[in-house]
């Protein structure tokens, strides 16, 4: 029997893994990864959507990469650079005038995407001695931490969930506690004895975790408005 040839050894390009610096080789998402993700967006559900993409990274990067320690933003912006690569450099979004509300397509080039990692204060004071250490969630922390319900008792504990996957290690004159050994529970009553001030600070740096953006200028169509937006989230760069 003849084998069939080859059809792509496919051509391999390079991005820098946002949260590290690290520079990964990857190859362009193949259908059977455009299957996976069509099945996944067929299905509706976030879960599977999230599950999706981290898989097909997985997939497309030629080193061994632990997928498991990918930030949110690492996860977004390496998708898209490899769906830049895949299906098209360019993406077409309906983005609504802010003054009359009709829909503008505009063409984004997603080589232009980009995400600013800055340097952040990641062991905060919370008493003389007191501090905890915090770092930006993994991308699987937030799908295992559930996915926007809609009510809003799910949006707190969401919010909740978030803020505490940020949180690595308590370090007292005595000891550092590794939270990842101490109950959800135990955690979150952590949370709950904080001042507002203290909470404060943690919430500053959950508001700070960087996020896929790209900044759009264009001027409506139908009302002659001089729109500025920000496009935010890998959702809004995929229609
Ligand atoms: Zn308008």
């Amino acid at each position: 029997m003849m084998a069939l040839p080859k059809l792509n050894s496919a051509p391999k390009y390079e991005l820098n893994i946002p949260s590290t610096g690290s520079p990964v080789r990857y190859r362009p998402f193949l259908v059977k990864e455009e299957k996976n993700l069509m099945i996944a967006s067929e299905s509706g559900d976030p879960k599977n959507i999230f599950r999706a993409l981290i898989d097909t990274i997985g997939a497309c990067v030629e080193s061994d990469l632990d997928t498991r320690k990918l930030t949110s933003f690492d996860v977004e912006y390496m998708f898209l650079q490899m769906r830049a690569k895949s299906v098209g450099e360019s993406t077409k979004v309906g983005l609504k005038c802010t003054d009359c509300g009709t829909a503008n397509e505009q063409i984004i080039n997603l080589d232009e995407i980009s995400v600013a990692v800055p340097e952040v204060e990641t062991l905060i004071q919370l008493t003389d001695a007191i501090s905890l250490e915090v770092s930006y969630p993994t991308f699987n922390s937030i799908i295992e931490s559930g996915i926007n319900e809609g009510n809003q008792e799910a949006n707190t504990e969401q919010a909740f969930s978030l803020i505490r996957s940020c949180l690595r290690t308590i370090i007292t004159e005595e000891e550092r506690i590794n939270l990842s050994e101490v109950t959800k529970e135990e955690v979150q009553d952590f949370l709950d004895s904080m001042s507002s001030a203290q909470f404060e600070k943690i919430k500053a740096f959950v508001d700070g975790i960087p996020k896929l953006e790209h900044d759009v200028d264009f001027t409506c169509k139908n009302c002659g408005h001089e729109n500025k937006l920000t496009i935010e989230g890998i959702a809004n760069f995929l229609s």
